[in-house]
């Protein structure tokens, strides 16, 4: 074996652009040609094709999925002292962009055996003061969203899906993203549909609700030069909605392959390392892309060094629930014992569209021959 075939990438974005060099060079030189670089013709390109794709009436693309969730918020009239509903255990944006607003992220556990939020717990943290619920689709396979939005229908309440990683999968035959009230997603270079910066999207069935994102998304501009309403600075810039348009050239190869890939690592995972790792759950009304392709670990720390010092890169979604940050404290609580839980078993494998059988077996073999935790 050569050193290349040693070598295994955690997201190989390079054999990605290897195989769509051609278009996404050309399309990367259209914009450089006619140098509308903001609000260039690809961005209305980008979003008809992606609301053609999820199936929404409307998309309006962004800065990034942060700024989608904030957008969301603020579209939704999101003000201080409003509580928004979601789970600890998640990448810092989901609550982050709620604290900016001055809103009061309300963490309830999620699922030991999916890690998205646990719909038997949502009613119980509704109080008079709750505007929205923003669960988040997490590793790339949907929440139970119909659970979710028939609970915010009884109670009036607005549903958010933080879709960031999950674009792609589906629930009950529907794209993650068309799923509630607004969808949103990151093209974060490494999420299943990337491009080459930042840069994330929104999607939603209501006119009044898009038209808001839009005019948000540039300061409140309704007309030129009128701000109708508070807004931010929060394009999402031509080149990287050309290479989007490039990706989406191979994407339904990719998911299937994501969903390939998954299956496999969960079939080779349950022959073979059973005593090192756990697994986790694919429910059987919704697919899964995988973001991540995460296990639990009965000891995270020896299998991670155990892997590294075999040349196999893993990442740790997330070592710390939200309520636990330094900066969060003021949101700790005591009844999250699943998230705590996870935080410290899980552990992520290599994870993309073009990884060869081949590499997850020494994959799978190397977590098998770990030492046995006792
Ligand atoms: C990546 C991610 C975000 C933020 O997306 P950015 O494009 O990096 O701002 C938000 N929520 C979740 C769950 C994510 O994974």
């Amino acid at each position: 074996m050569n050193e290349s075939e040693l070598k295994i990438d955690f997201v190989d974005l390079k054999a990605q652009y290897r195989a769509l060099k051609p278009v996404i060079d050309g399309r990367i030189q259209r914009v450089l040609d006619h140098a509308r670089f903001i609000m260039g013709p690809e961005v209305g390109e980008l979003e008809t094709r992606l609301a053609q794709l999820s199936g929404a009436r409307h998309c309006v693309t962004c800065a990034s999925g942060t700024e989608a969730l904030l957008i969301a918020l603020m579209a939704l009239g999101v003000k201080p002292g409003d509580e928004v509903i979601t789970t600890p255990f998640t990448f810092i944006a989901t609550a982050e962009v709620m604290v900016l607003l001055g809103a009061v992220p309300i963490f309830v556990d999620v699922e030991p055996d999916t890690c998205n939020i646990d719909t038997t717990k949502i009613e119980a943290a509704i109080t008079p003061r709750t505007r929205a619920i923003m669960p988040v689709s997490l590793y790339g396979q949907p929440a139970d969203m119909d659970e979710i939005n028939a609970i915010a229908e009884r109670h009036g309440l607005a549903v958010i899906e933080d879709a960031a990683q999950s674009f792609g999968a589906r629930y009950k035959d529907r794209w993650s993203g068309n799923l509630s009230t607004i969808g949103c997603t990151s093209f974060f270079p490494s999420k299943p549909l990337g491009c080459y910066g930042d840069g994330g999207a929104m999607f939603t069935n209501r006119d009044d609700l898009a038209q808001a994102m839009r005019e948000i998304r540039v300061h409140g501009q309704s007309q030129r030069y009128i701000h109708t309403r508070i807004g931010v600075g929060g394009r999402m810039d031509s080149i990287q909605c050309a290479v989007v348009l490039a990706k989406l050239e191979r994407f339904e190869w990719e998911i299937e392959q994501r969903m390939a890939i998954g299956a496999r690592y969960t079939q080779y995972l349950s022959d073979l390392a059973k005593d090192k790792a756990e697994l986790l759950s694919l429910r059987s009304d919704r697919s899964h892309v995988y973001a991540q392709y995460t296990i639990l670990a009965l000891d995270r720390g020896r299998l991670q060094k155990h892997l590294n010092e075999r040349g196999i890169p893993t990442a740790v979604h997330y070592p710390i629930p939200i309520h636990l940050q330094p900066a969060y404290t003021q949101f700790n609580r005591r009844d999250v014992p699943v998230s705590e839980s996870l935080a410290s078993r899980v552990i992520s494998l290599p994870m993309h569209a073009d990884l060869s059988e081949d590499t997850q077996r020494r994959i799978v073999s190397a977590i098998a021959e770990a030492p046995v935790a006792r």
